[in-house]
């Protein structure tokens, strides 16, 4: 629905000093913000919407998500919640999608065990079938799957040609390691449709997104879809390339990965780069070393404003003071501490423990942190999102890292930081600034007791109206 808006009886967010307590009218007009203050006259045809005393939020802003996986996750076999004796049943009976293949994702190496081609060809030999790790790095391809895909075993390219693990004697295993890129062109098919996924976030009143997917050709399936009108949200992308007439350029997304650490001398060389570019940097990493060379990287580079350390799974203090010191912001996933925090905690070492998916300690040794998803691999959901962080209890119950808890307010501000400022100033609810707004149906101190998207009225995007019944 487009046209303009009067908002009447509103509790505004970030409260607005000089009227701080009242209820106000808000006027959107032609996609701004028009006209704030107590009893607004209507005027010609403007929308009436009562808010009773409903909470008026700038819209929220995620992060760090993956759009187009998301998609896909959607149309995917999901084996999170399958276990290790019914993953053989659940893989060989599923149907194929429109691309000829079965696609299934959350696979978990400890849960599920070790898989290559053999195993997935003693379920399915008939049909392609590509299996994703649940953590998005490692996707495990049958034989059928690998001979439509042209990989041909060959001893002279290494262990890990472009991607492709080769066994001893040369042969494929049907583990591909970070080859999402080439995986996509080689499988081919239609980009998957965003309209769900962009439905989806704007009923949880969100706004504002950055995907932190590397490769260019999925920040181009984005920026169509921007384009066709399948996705409402405002959207930064953090590939390598990107149409900035269509989404918005953030920093450059470098992947320091855990299985292959890269050279310390070509990562400050890529670091340099992208800052000789105008781009700062969004820095992927996940464990104690990764961000040791990450730090030891950004030194060697010299700094940009805007660098960001993506997870930051594990870090001490003496890190987090690091952080700090150079302006380093930190964007980190609270929804994976609820969702996998046993997981994390059985699979750490007893020393790092302490150290795990930081995000109070971070804040309290001055580093500019905000939460994100990381969906579909974390919750979408930032209502989930200001729970977990508060809370920290991972599914057994156990509060993970107590000290670590962050109040619901500064989660909040976090989420209502600008994309390219995370953990920076909430945006604000003022003249002249986009209506890019959430309604709540209740005051925001109610709203946060127990967060939950319920609670979410209606979603605004320039003024539009994206999600909600206030006709
Ligand atoms: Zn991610």
């Amino acid at each position: 629905m487009d046209g303009d808006v009067l908002l009447r009886g509103v509790e505004c967010h970030p409260a607005r000093s000089a009227l701080r307590g009242g209820l106000l009218d808000v006027r959107i007009r032609a996609g701004v913000i028009a006209e704030i203050g107590p009893q607004l006259q209507p005027q010609g045809d403007e929308l009436d919407v009562r808010a009773d005393g409903g909470a008026l939020l700038p819209g929220l802003a995620d992060h760090h998500l993956h759009l187009a996986a998301m998609a896909a996750h959607a149309t995917s076999l999901d084996l999170s919640g399958v276990s290790q004796d019914g993953l053989a049943a659940a893989v060989s009976g599923a149907a194929a999608g429109e691309d000829g293949w079965v696609r299934a994702v959350g696979y978990d190496d400890v849960v599920h065990g070790e898989l290559d081609r053999d195993v997935l060809d003693w379920w399915s030999h008939g049909v392609p079938v590509r299996v994703q790790h649940r953590s998005g790095a490692l996707w495990v391809v049958n034989s059928v799957g690998l001979e439509r895909l042209g990989v041909r075993e060959c001893a002279a390219l290494g262990v890990h040609a472009g991607g492709v693990e080769l066994d001893g004697a040369g042969r494929a295993t049907g583990r591909l390691w970070r080859a999402d890129a080439w995986l996509r062109t080689a499988v081919g098919g239609r980009p998957p449709s965003l309209r769900a996924v962009g439905a989806r976030l704007a009923a949880l009143g969100v706004t504002h997104v950055a995907d932190a997917t590397p490769d260019a050709g999925t920040a181009g399936v984005v920026a169509e879809a921007v384009q066709r009108g399948e996705l409402p949200q405002r959207v930064m992308v953090m590939a390598s390339e990107a149409d900035p007439t269509r989404v918005s350029v953030g920093p450059l997304k470098l992947v320091v990965a855990d299985h292959a650490l890269p050279d310390l001398d070509d990562l400050a060389e890529r670091m340099r780069t992208a800052h000789a570019a105008g781009r700062p940097v969004a820095v992927h990493c996940v464990t104690r070393t990764a961000l040791a060379l990450t730090l030891a990287a950004l030194d060697q580079a010299g700094g940009l404003d805007g660098d960001r350390v993506e997870h930051c799974a594990v870090a001490d203090l003496a890190a987090a003071k690091e952080l700090a010191a150079r302006g380093i912001r930190v964007v980190t996933q609270p929804t994976l501490v609820a969702l996998r925090g046993d997981d994390y905690w059985a699979r750490t070492e007893p020393e790092d423990r302490p150290d795990l998916w930081r995000y109070g300690g971070l804040l309290r040794a001055g580093v500019q942190a905000a939460p994100s998803s990381d969906a579909p691999y974390g919750d979408p959901d930032p209502w989930a999102c200001l729970r977990a962080a508060n809370e920290r209890r991972t599914p057994s119950g156990r509060v993970l890292g107590p000290e670590e808890r962050v109040p619901v307010r500064t989660v909040l501000d976090g989420l209502l930081s600008p994309l390219h400022d995370p953990g920076g100033p909430p945006r604000r609810i003022a003249p002249g600034e986009p209506a890019d707004l959430v309604l709540l149906d209740r005051p925001l101190t109610q709203a946060l007791r127990l967060p939950d998207a319920g609670c979410v009225r209606a979603t605004f995007i320039g003024g539009r109206v994206v999600y909600g019944d206030v006709g």
